[in-house]
């Protein structure tokens, strides 16, 4: 199954323009089984979606991503913003009382920019794999973005390296906020995936694989 795990819609997001019925065409164009809709801070689940994108085989798992102090969170069995999440430890005991999983979302995005102002997560220039490593992100989520459309390659890479060197799971999503880009990056798994419960068991154990969209065509 190929999951597209970080897209924004007009539902919940003020900056996308992806609303329902170009997010089942372009997911059926892309070959994707499934998506994972992650609004900014902002958690929302209509059965109407569901059961249009269900007729065109298409799952919607729904999620949230998290503004926090330690960088965008993605929340997958969070049913609803709560209050004191955007600290990334309370966000962790929320997600821990839910059975929720939690990902770093582009965790290096800008992480090789040059200049005085440093906007990256980890407020350092030329990070070694080890010193990204130690960033208290990575002790509170499960896993690490390592495939995010909205981010370099050699950022993505970076992140491929530190989920390497500490044995975390990795998935990819497109971060899309229009139709088009829908699918480029998606987390692919050799399993059916029916329920938010199976997609977090499957993340968790390290049965997802983040693609991008060259392996998606034809494939
Ligand atoms: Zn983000
Ligand atoms: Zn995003």
């Amino acid at each position: 199954m190929r999951i597209d795990l970080h897209v924004h819609t007009v539902r919940g997001s003020s900056d996308s323009a992806l609303g329902l019925d170009e997010l089942i065409e372009q997911a059926r164009r892309a070959g994707l089984d499934g998506v994972g809709i992650t609004e900014h801070n902002n958690y929302w689940h209509d059965p109407v979606w569901d059961e249009q994108a269900r007729r065109a085989g298409l799952t919607i798992f729904h999620g949230i991503e998290v503004s926090t102090d330690c960088g965008h969170i993605l929340a997958f069995g969070i049913e609803g913003y709560v209050s004191g999440i955007h600290k990334a430890a309370v966000l962790r005991e929320v997600a821990d009382h839910s059975g929720a999983i939690l990902i770093a979302a582009h965790p290096f995005r800008r992480i090789f920019e040059r200049g005085p102002h440093i906007h990256n997560l980890l407020k350092l220039q030329n990070p070694t794999v080890a010193e990204a490593a130690a960033h208290p992100v990575f002790r509170l989520v499960d896993a690490i973005e390592v495939a995010n459309g909205g981010t370099l390659e050699e950022e993505n890479e970076f992140a491929v390296d530190v989920a390497r060197y500490l044995g975390l799971p990795v998935t990819g999503g497109s971060d899309s906020h229009s139709a088009n880009s829908l699918g480029h990056k998606a987390t692919v798994f050799d399993e059916p995936i029916r329920s938010m419960r199976d997609l977090i068991a499957a993340i968790k154990d390290g049965r997802g694989r983040a693609v991008d969209r060259l392996l998606l065509v034809g494939a």
